[in-house]
This record gives structure tokens, C-alpha cells and sequence, in this order.
């Protein structure tokens, strides 16, 4: 094999594609550079561009939390505790602080050996495999012994990758036609191997190795999950299909694609993240299905022949208690509603109808269940439909074309959605402060913000919709992710989506986002969610440009 290339190589072709703000150049730049790479170098180049350390889809994550590299980055340059914070109020940005004070190293180390991608590669591998009791020190001595063989300008990018905020507005689909452009594929070709592999690295792997056209999916690599439109009333989506649909019930659970190959099932969330020690039942209830599948469906607490309600899932989603106890509080049903291999075949470019009929023989039989569908056409059955399933306890309702493929990754026509609450919004956490009165001590105020391009902008601040126990956990959560800590207030590494119910929008110069919420309530913390996931300034936009025509008319 040939030697691993250079990781300054890397980060030199990053600092060029931050320096554009053209997407065609930025494509072109990192396009020039893939190419020249041998197949294991691509995989880490390209999954180092998107910002990410490990591969999707992996259980383990090489996290290292940001009191752990701020203690390693004053390790490692002898930097104080004020310089450091100095520099971070300078920047804002942890990977330019490791850039500065690598540079102003005070221990200039000598190093002739040039860190190379195999090796950056093998050494996220480590911090992902570091667990457990005194993996702190362990994942410590990793980072610290990265941050002394790099140049200052790998350092920041380093630390970039391992905070998760590379900012160099390489979105997704831009690496995608990098790669696409660096091996000779087509858009159409890059989209779907792209979307079958589910990790950029995996997929810029195969396309070096020309390797693409047999990609297909299989059981155990989790692919991106098909997304429903949201739609205000019955009326448009009547009017959207303008004929006979499935309505399923809108089960509020998580949604879970369940892997199967042999006796082994696997389990994985919509970002892609392996969850399968979560729900033990599903496992066991699909276990001793016939055949190789791949599903996807809705984990949804469930007793005596009725959901219970979601909140009774988010201790176990963050596995703060054991399973027995989690099961007796709130035991789990599987309600499968696609299918998107079977087999050994994929079934995705099937239409709707016919993934049922598989569907219906792989659960029969076993303890999950098949999503219940009645057929609908007009408003009037479409309405009927919707408040038979609010009755019963569910969210609403998604419509479904009997006819459309499974478009994997797509937030499609061919589903539609529709809630009672429309007016909510994912936010994430970007600063947070003690309360007062009977909240002092624990912090429980949280500022949060919606994306705008690859920025943050802030559009409220909410107090109310957590239990006290969830605002006990949240405040640790929030000092483990404290940036900077000014006594009562506190800025936060943005990860905690929420998702917030609220009565209007007000414009605010209170906010950068130009934007307030009017009376925000905490509806849940949305664990499945990343602060990619999150909503735009332009839904905020839209939504009080709405409002504002509903104002008007009345
Ligand atoms: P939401 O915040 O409404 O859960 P989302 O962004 O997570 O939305 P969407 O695709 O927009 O995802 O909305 C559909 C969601 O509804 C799915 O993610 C899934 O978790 C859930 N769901 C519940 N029942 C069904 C069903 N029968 N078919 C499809 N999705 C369903």
C-alpha cells in the first residue's frame, strides 16, 4: 500500500475552502485534492471535512467534552487558565484557540514525523474505543499527544473535528459532489450511494475505489430515513394527492429502523446512531422473524391497547435507569410501517402498496406490529381520520401515496403530515442561566437558537415544560457543556434540542435573530435530534409572516 498522505495537506485544502464563499469553488478545491488520494485516505479525509470523527451509524462516538480539551489544550501549551479563556472570548471558536496557542507553544516540541490521515484516523479509532472507568485520562492522553505532533493548523482542526463545529460551509451535499466530481460520478449516482451507506467516509471509500454501482443496501449500515411534509390543515393535503391515500396513525415514539441478518437485530435512530441496548423488546420481538430485513417504523410506549405518553421514553433514551424498571414504567411496541430490504433485495423502488404486503408477512407472526392504514380521499375523511387518532392518544396523522417510492433521505411528497400543534420549533441551547425562587441552585432559563446558514441566531428564551427531575439532569448536562462560565449565565456548546410549543412570534431586537417567541414551552428534549436537525431562521420568517396574514384577515 502506499504511504498515508499528510494531514496538513488536509487541513491546508480546508482553510481554502473556508476562504471562498463560492460553492462551485469549494467543490472544485476539495474535488482536486480528493482525487490524488489513495481509498483509506479519501474515508478519513472526506468524513474530517463533514466534521465528523467516526463513521455513522457507529455506537461509539469519539466525544471528548469540551472541559476535557480546554485541560488538554493548557496541557499540552502551557497556556494559564486566563489565557486560554482570553483567547476563546477572542475567537469564540475552540479550534481557533488551539491554533493560537499552538503556535505561541511555549514547549516548542520538535517533530520530524508528519502526522499523516492513517494516523489521525487510527487514533479517533482509539478515543472511540476508550470507555468507561478513567477513559477520561485516557481519551486525555490521545488528544494531548495528537495536539504535541500537530502544527498549529492541524491543531485547530483537530479540535474543530472533535467539537463538531468546522464551519467551513461544506454542507453534506456539497462534500457529496466532491466526491462525485474527484471519481467521475453522476449527481443521480453519487445522491444514492451517498444515501445507501449513510457515511460520507464509507461512501468516498468506494467511489476511489470504483466501487459505487453495487452499492446496495444491506442489513447493519443504517440509511437515511424518508421525511414527511408538513402540511396546516386536512383540506391541503386532500387537495395535495387528489385521491385515495393511506392515513396511518402519527405514532409518538422514536423512530427506530430495525436491522436484521441471522438471529441479529440492530437498531438504529434517525440521526443513524446505533440505539439497539435501548429497546431490549424490539430486539426480542423481532428476533425470531423470518428472513433478512431492514424496517422502519416507530418505537412507541404502549400499554393495554393504548400509547402512553412520550415523556416516559426519555430516561431511557439516555440510559439513566435500568431496563426492567424502564419496561415496567413504559413497555415498548414496534409499529413497523416500511420496508426497505428484503431478503437480500432491496425493496425502496417498490411502490408503497407492495412494501406493505412484505411488511405485513415479516411482522406477522411476531410481537411488533404493522402501522394501522385506513383509506382516505376527501377533507371530510382525512379530518375524521385525524381526530380518531387524536382521541386515541396519537399526534395526528401521516398521509401516505400508495403508489411512491421510499425516498430515502427525502422529505418527500409522498408523505404528509399533520399535527395539531403546528406551531413548534427544534431549537438548541446556546446559553443557559440559575433560576430564581424555588429554581436557585439548579438552570433552568435556556436561550436557544434556530440555524441560519451554518450560524446560530437566538429567538427566546424558555423556563417552563421540564419536570424539576429533568431540570436536575439538564443542569448537569449543562455545565458538562459549559463554553464559558460567567457565574449565573452560562454559554453552552450547542447540541440540547428542544422542541418548543409557542403562542406567536413578535419581531425583537432582544435577539439576534431579529425574532421572539411569545410564551415558549418546553414540548421535549428531542434526544433524536442534532442541532443540524434543528429549523431555520426562514421557517421563523415564514411562520410569523403567516401569523401576520392570519392578524390581517380577521
Ligand atoms: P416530528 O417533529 O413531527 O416528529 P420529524 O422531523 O421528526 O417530525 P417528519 O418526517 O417530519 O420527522 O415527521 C414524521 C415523523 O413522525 C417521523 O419522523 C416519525 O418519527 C413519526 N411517525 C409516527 N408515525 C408515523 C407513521 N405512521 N409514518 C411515518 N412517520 C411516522
Amino acid at each position: 500500500m502506499k504511504q498515508s498522505a499528510p494531514f496538513l495537506g488536509l487541513t491546508q485544502v480546508l482553510e481554502r475552502v473556508r476562504g471562498t464563499t463560492s460553492k462551485n469553488e469549494k467543490v472544485g478545491i476539495l474535488a482536486e485534492y480528493l482525487a490524488k488520494l489513495q481509498p483509506s485516505d479519501a474515508e478519513v479525509a472526506a468524513r474530517v471535512a463533514s466534521g465528523r470523527s467516526s463513521e455513522r451509524g457507529s455506537k461509539d462516538e469519539a466525544q471528548v467534552g469540551y472541559s476535557t480539551l480546554l485541560d488538554v489544550l493548557r496541557e499540552a501549551t502551557g497556556a494559564t487558565e486566563a489565557e486560554v479563556s482570553r483567547t476563546y472570548l477572542r475567537h469564540g471558536d475552540l479550534g481557533e484557540v488551539a491554533e493560537e496557542l499552538l503556535a505561541e507553544k511555549k514547549e516548542q516540541t520538535l517533530f520530524d514525523e508528519q502526522l499523516t490521515l492513517a494516523a489521525l484516523g487510527d487514533a479517533f479509532a482509539k478515543l472511540r474505543s476508550t470507555k468507561g472507568q478513567g477513559s477520561t485520562s485516557a481519551k486525555k492522553g490521545v488528544v494531548k499527544s495528537l495536539l504535541l505532533s500537530a502544527s498549529p493548523l492541524e491543531g485547530k482542526y483537530i479540535v474543530k473535528v472533535l467539537t463538531g463545529e468546522m464551519r467551513t460551509g461544506l454542507v453534506s451535499g456539497l462534500l457529496e459532489e466532491a466526491i462525485a466530481s474527484a471519481y467521475g460520478l453522476s449527481k443521480p449516482e453519487a445522491a444514492r450511494a451517498h444515501m445507501v451507506l449513510g457515511d460520507i467516509g464509507v461512501f468516498a471509500n468506494r467511489a476511489a475505489r470504483g466501487d459505487v454501482s453495487g452499492v446496495r443496501i444491506q442489513p447493519f449500515r443504517p440509511v437515511n430515513f424518508m421525511l414527511a411534509e408538513p402540511f396546516a390543515t386536512a383540506a391541503e393535503i386532500a387537495e395535495h394527492f387528489g385521491r385515495t391515500v393511506y392515513a396511518e396513525y402519527k405514532y409518538d415514539g422514536i423512530r427506530a429502523q430495525v436491522h436484521k441478518s441471522g438471529r441479529k437485530v440492530r437498531i438504529y435512530s434517525r440521526r443513524l446512531e446505533e440505539i439497539t441496548s435501548s429497546f431490549p423488546e424490539v430486539v426480542a420481538s423481532l428476533q425470531g422473524a423470518r428472513g433478512d430485513f431492514v424496517l422502519d417504523g416507530e418505537a412507541v410506549p404502549f400499554e393495554g391497547g393504548r400509547p402512553l405518553p412520550f415523556q416516559l421514553l426519555q430516561r431511557r433514551l439516555r440510559r439513566m435507569e435500568d431496563f426492567e424498571a424502564a419496561a415496567k414504567k413504559a413497555p415498548i411496541t414496534y409499529f413497523a410501517f416500511d420496508i426497505l430490504f428484503r431478503d437480500g433485495k432491496e425493496t425502496v423502488d417498490l411502490s408503497l402498496a407492495e412494501r406493505r404486503k412484505h411488511l405485513a408477512k415479516v411482522v406477522a407472526g411476531t410481537t411488533a406490529r404493522m402501522a394501522e392504514t385506513v383509506d382516505v380521499s376527501t377533507q371530510g375523511e382525512i379530518q375524521a381520520a385525524f381526530r380518531r387518532s387524536r382521541d386515541l392518544g396519537y399526534e395526528g396523522l401521516v398521509v401516505k401515496d400508495p403508489d411512491s417510492l421510499y425516498g430515502m433521505g427525502k422529505r418527500g411528497s409522498g408523505w404528509a403530515k399533520l399535527k395539531e400543534e403546528l406551531d413548534t420549533l427544534d431549537v438548541v441551547i446556546v446559553a443557559a442561566e440559575y433560576g430564581h425562587g424555588k429554581r436557585a441552585g439548579v438552570i433552568s432559563d435556556y436561550t436557544f437558537a434556530v440555524r441560519d446558514g451554518d450560524q446560530l441566531k437566538t429567538v427566546g428564551k424558555a423556563y417552563s415544560g421540564l419536570t424539576d427531575k429533568e431540570i436536575d439532569e439538564m443542569t448537569e448536562k449543562l455545565k458538562e457543556i459549559t463554553v464559558r462560565d460567567f457565574g449565573y449565565r452560562r454559554e453552552v456548546k450547542p447540541e440540547i434540542v428542544l422542541e418548543v410549543a409557542f403562542d406567536s412570534i413578535q419581531r425583537s431586537g432582544r435577539h439576534d435573530g431579529g425574532y421572539a417567541l411569545r410564551f415558549p414551552r418546553i414540548k421535549r428534549i428531542r434526544t433524536d435530534k442534532g442541532v443540524s436537525d434543528i429549523d431555520t431562521i426562514e421557517k421563523v420568517e415564514k411562520m410569523f409572516s403567516g401569523q401576520k396574514l392570519k392578524v390581517d384577515e380577521r
